[in-house]
């Protein structure tokens, strides 16, 4: 990588960021199509915030990532947000164009990304959600504008869930529902695609469904939970010969997105399979 006087740079703002995956994804990227640009990660309290985004336009970074915690309190600072990340109502990824900050969530299209580019198609289908956080919103309303011919979200508790229902009410013509989240056999029979996004699993063995269920049906199964690799929720969908999507897909295609935003480069499917085995390698 070069470093000098017309090196670009693309940020993550964030607290915690010591553990980002994302410099390793994007610097790869970098080197491999622009060269001249670097991702570096700013450890950002929320009491800075407001200044870090005024030093995004000063210093004429060209872009960045937002995470944990300011997600949703950023799209206060930046001038335009796009359709579906309105809808959301958090802000993922900022493209800086001449000073004018454009507020994007790439998480639902990331997502979105992985079921596809498995050959899997929304449209028409019927989905279950499990969780009804940040997560759970990104990705319905991403499943919500493809069209997707109902999604049935499953949370301990229905305050958020009911949230997002409106949203989707509101904007889509996909069927929307809510209820507790006590999945029996019966509740799948109908069901094309279930995700987790709760984080049962993570670090842990739990997992956000009754093992015990036997699923003799065609089914695509995704956990959003990255850490393990496979959780227990995807080796139990493996155990009954479903189709799975992992976490990391999602990580890095929401990532392969927010690069397309700054920089216009489509990526490959190689670039993909790389970063993915340079996940595996550190994890
Ligand atoms: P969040 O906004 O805190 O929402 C978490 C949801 O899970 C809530 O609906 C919560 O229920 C439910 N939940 C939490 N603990 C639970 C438990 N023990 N039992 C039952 N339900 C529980 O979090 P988020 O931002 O949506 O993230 C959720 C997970 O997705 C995290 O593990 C995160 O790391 C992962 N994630 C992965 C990616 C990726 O790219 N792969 C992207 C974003 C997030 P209540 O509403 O009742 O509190």
């Amino acid at each position: 990588m070069e470093i000098n006087s017309r090196t670009t740079m693309v940020c993550l703002l964030g607290h915690p960021i010591k553990h980002s995956f994302s410099p390793t994804i994007h610097n790869y990227l970098f080197e491999k199509y622009l060269k001249n640009s670097i991702y570096l990660c700013f450890d950002v309290k929320e009491e800075d915030l407001s200044e870090s985004v005024l030093g995004i336009k000063a210093l004429g970074i060209k872009g960045c990532n937002v995470t944990i915690p300011h997600k949703v309190n950023i799209t206060k600072y930046i001038d335009s947000i796009d359709e579906n990340t309105k809808l959301i109502g958090a802000v993922n990824t900022i493209k800086n164009e001449g000073g004018i900050l454009k507020g994007y969530n790439t998480d639902g299209r990331g997502f979105v990304k992985s079921i596809l580019d498995k050959g899997y198609k929304i449209k028409d289908k019927k989905i279950m959600i499990i969780g009804a956080g940040g997560a759970c919103r990104s990705i319905a309303i991403e499943l919500a504008s493809m069209d997707a011919e109902s999604i049935e979200i499953r949370n301990r508790s229905l305050e958020k869930a009911k949230e997002i229902i409106e949203s989707i009410n509101n904007n889509f013509k996909t069927r929307v529902s809510c209820s507790k989240n006590i999945i029996e056999k019966s509740c799948l029979e109908d069901i094309d695609i279930l995700i987790n996004t709760t984080p049962i699993g993570m670090e842990n063995d739990l997992c956000p469904i009754n093992t015990e269920i036997v699923v003799n049906k065609k089914m695509l199964v995704c956990d959003i939970v990255y850490k393990p690799n496979e959780t227990t929720f995807l080796k139990w969908a493996k155990k009954n010969n479903l189709d799975v999507i992992y976490g990391i897909d999602m990580l890095i295609n929401q990532a392969l997105e927010a690069f397309y935003i700054w920089t216009g480069v489509n990526t490959c499917i190689d670039d993909f399979k790389h970063i993915k085995k340079l996940y595996e390698e550190i994890s």
